[in-house]
């Protein structure tokens, strides 16, 4: 099965294999609404295929995902497949914008996190805050040597990106360090720190993915369902979900509080600060 879509692809490079590769290389991947939609759908298509039992999700060009692309966050909602309830999004103060995150980042990653089959993301260059987004809801995750991963967005005066799973990822004391000094850690890092599965050179990033993916895939589905919600239950049980949401929550303290400061939702000094580092 082959579909199309604008800033995504969807293909099976092996048996029982699902691949969904972002596809906007130009911009160095970077996510507007109309992407993670059109990534949403791709995941259905991949969930939804009895023939799937194991999901990539890949990217093309040099870098994996440079985040949000902070030039298009106030699209028209109503021309876009929501998934959640929420609604409003077009309100005043706070409503209307805290809702569309719910809705596209909260709300998308945390579906994608639960997709009752096994995903394993396949990463190279870099992956800027709301490219963890994309990384961090996957099961395993295998990067190529290259590859670095930062959340630079304390520059902007907020917690970190809207999917705060920092300190289940890269466990309490790295997640501090990169959310303190937006450093961008390696994949030698990430390794040791549990974050990542697998370190390969960059030319064999893509057969070593869906060889670990073709591999995974000769499982029985319902096996794997159970053992992937094993695991995310037991997450939960480690308060998961309620910290995210609890770390939302202070996310759009710290959006609300640059709107009253700044005018805006983010501090406009941050891009000054996080060029000068790179
Ligand atoms: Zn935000």
């Amino acid at each position: 099965m082959s579909t199309s879509w604008n800033h995504v692809r969807y293909d099976s490079p092996a048996d029982r294999v699902g691949r969904i590769t972002l596809a906007r290389p130009e911009a160095a991947n970077a996510q507007n609404y109309l992407m993670l939609s059109e990534l949403n759908e791709a995941f259905d298509v991949a969930a939804k295929d009895e023939s799937v039992h194991c999901i990539v999700l890949a990217a093309d060009g040099k870098h994996f995902s440079s985040g949000h692309d902070l030039s298009d966050l106030d699209p028209d909602m109503d021309a876009l497949n929501t998934i959640g309830t929420q609604c409003h999004f077009d309100a005043d103060g706070a409503e209307g914008y805290m809702a569309r995150e719910a809705e596209m980042y909260v709300g998308l990653c945390w579906r994608w996190r639960n997709i009752p089959k096994p995903t394993i993301a396949s990463v190279q260059g870099k992956v800027i805050a709301g490219g963890l987004m994309l990384v961090w809801p996957m099961d395993l995750i295998v990067c190529s040597e290259e590859a670095t991963f930062s959340d630079p967005v304390v520059a902007f005066g907020v917690n970190g990106h809207e999917y705060f799973t920092h300190p289940y990822e890269a466990g309490a004391r790295l997640a501090k360090e990169m959310l303190f000094t937006g450093r961008a850690i390696t994949a030698d890092e990430a390794l040791r720190a549990g974050m990542v599965n697998k370190v390969v050179p960059r030319d064999e990033l893509e057969s070593a993915t869906t060889e670990m993916a073709a591999h995974i895939a000769k499982r029985p589905m319902f096996g794997l369902t159970l053992a992937k919600q094993s695991v995310n239950n037991a997450l939960d049980a480690m308060g998961m979900y309620t910290a995210l949401q609890s770390a939302f929550g202070l996310h759009h303290v710290g959006h609300s509080h640059n709107r009253l400061k700044h005018g805006s939702l983010v501090d406009p000094e941050g891009i000054s600060v996080i060029r000068s580092e790179a």
